[in-house]
């Protein structure tokens, strides 16, 4: 007992809970790994080299050339880990061969990183905007769309390999090169692949301003093509039947739907129309970029914008409405959530504190979880102004994200999240 007249009486109930409190500091207190994050701050000006090196090589969509370039660079690293590497060429001509470097370890978990080399700025954008680094920002294109992240998953193997980390059966890095447009390149790659894993974690970047991404709009893309007929501009424009123009009265329709916010948008993105400054114009097209978080709306646009082709205004023109799904949405689920806590935990070792949200920016996360493979996305570093010429990265987000690229691989690898196949 302790001293009465200095003594203060504490209720029995308040002292089991203090007593018990002070037997537990591990747990309110999550511990950093000290020597994990010495070495991903070590592997920091390296990991900056590389970056501006990649950043500095074109590699939109379907270059080949650049994209192969690319991939040359990061092959022999992933390789000198003693992974297995695969070039698989792309399911459709025109693009590079995808990248698959393939880790066995002496566990049990099966733990796939997906990220994406193509960017979608056209061929000669780093000559004129290469890679910039200004006090805690960087610039350039595709410096967080999507190279940071790759780079990160890169260098987080390596430091994993080196300090011995083998608590996996198989740990994958897909390298894909066609994901800026639906990644009609490597739908059966990613398909096997998120069918064979048990967690697929995606290195796109995060949102400001410090976030993971735990839901995404599904993304397609909707064609309206007018037939009209062409006639001379001058001689007998009464001949013609003006595609042009009936398209724009179809656009009058798109511009009823939404065009931002978290719910379903619409945005016309393409147009193109006639051939000859004096010739009526016999054919037009529009391409609508249409977000949407439940993929039943795309059903209700499907049905608005065939409602309106119906109801032409110009006589005898044709209106054809087609749609390209390039990823389904990443609705908000039990399994994202979990492993966004995890996360959290793990980012609040470092004393930081991690945001989750969502955003329009569809990915390859959205197949993982529709194969039933728990998915987290925007694990990359941070950024914003993605797919312009103000991309942009934190750059005092590198080294925290390839800590928790880091330690989510091995908190994965120690208890794998539970999968949740879709029947049939
Ligand atoms: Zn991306």
């Amino acid at each position: 007992m302790m001293h009465a007249s200095r003594q203060r009486w504490i209720p029995l109930g308040v002292a089991l809970v203090m007593t018990a409190a002070s037997a537990l500091p591990a747990l309110a207190a999550p511990r950093k790994d000290e020597a994990l994050w010495k070495a991903a701050e070590a592997a920091r000006p390296e990991q900056l080299k590389l970056l501006e090196t990649l950043v500095n090589i074109d590699s939109g969509t379907g270059d080949i050339e650049g994209g192969t370039r690319v991939l040359d660079i990061l092959a022999p690293r992933l390789e000198a880990l003693g992974a297995r590497v695969e070039r698989v060429p792309a399911e459709i001509p025109g693009l590079p061969d995808n990248l698959v470097a393939t880790l066995k370890g002496k566990g049990k978990a099966k733990i796939l990183m997906i990220g994406h080399i193509d960017t979608v700025f056209e061929p000669g954008t780093a000559a004129k905007w290469p890679y910039s680094a200004t006090g805690d920002r960087a610039t350039g294109p595709g410096v967080g769309d999507e190279k940071g992240g790759v780079i990160q998953a890169v260098v987080a193997l390596e430091i994993l390999t080196a300090r011995g980390f083998r608590n996996y059966d198989t740990l994958t890095l897909l390298l894909e090169t066609s994901e800026e447009r639906g990644s009609p390149g490597t739908r059966a790659l990613i398909d096997r692949l998120v069918k064979s894993h048990e967690v697929e974690l995606n290195l796109e970047p995060g949102d400001a301003p410090d976030k993971i991404t735990v839901w995404r709009k599904g993304s397609s893309t909707f064609n309206i093509d007018v037939k009209g007929r062409p006639a001379h501009a001058g001689v007998a424009p009464q001949e013609g039947r003006n595609a042009a123009t009936e398209l724009v009265h179809q656009l009058a329709t798109v511009d009823t739907l939404p065009k931002s916010g978290d719910g379903l948008t619409a945005n016309l993105t393409i147009i193109q129309a006639g051939s000859r400054y004096n010739i009526i114009p016999e054919n037009a097209r529009a391409q609508v970029n249409v977000r949407v978080r439940d993929k039943a709306d795309l059903e209700r646009v499907q049905a608005t914008l065939e409602e309106s082709a119906r109801n032409t205004r110009v006589p005898d023109t044709k209106v054809t409405v087609s749609r390209e799904n390039s990823f389904p949405p990443l609705p908000e689920n039990p399994h994202t959530e979990a492993l966004a806590a995890r996360a959290k935990a793990i980012y609040a070792e470092l004393g930081r504190e991690l945001g989750t949200g969502g955003n329009g920016g569809a990915s390859e996360s959205a197949l993982a979880h529709e194969a039933g493979t728990p998915a987290l996305d925007g694990l990359g570093p941070v950024g914003g102004n993605f797919h312009t010429d103000k991309e942009w990265i934190d750059l005092t987000t590198i080294t925290p994200r390839t800590y928790l690229l880091m330690r989510m691989i091995q908190d994965v690898a120690a208890r794998p999240p539970k999968t949740f196949r879709p029947a049939g």
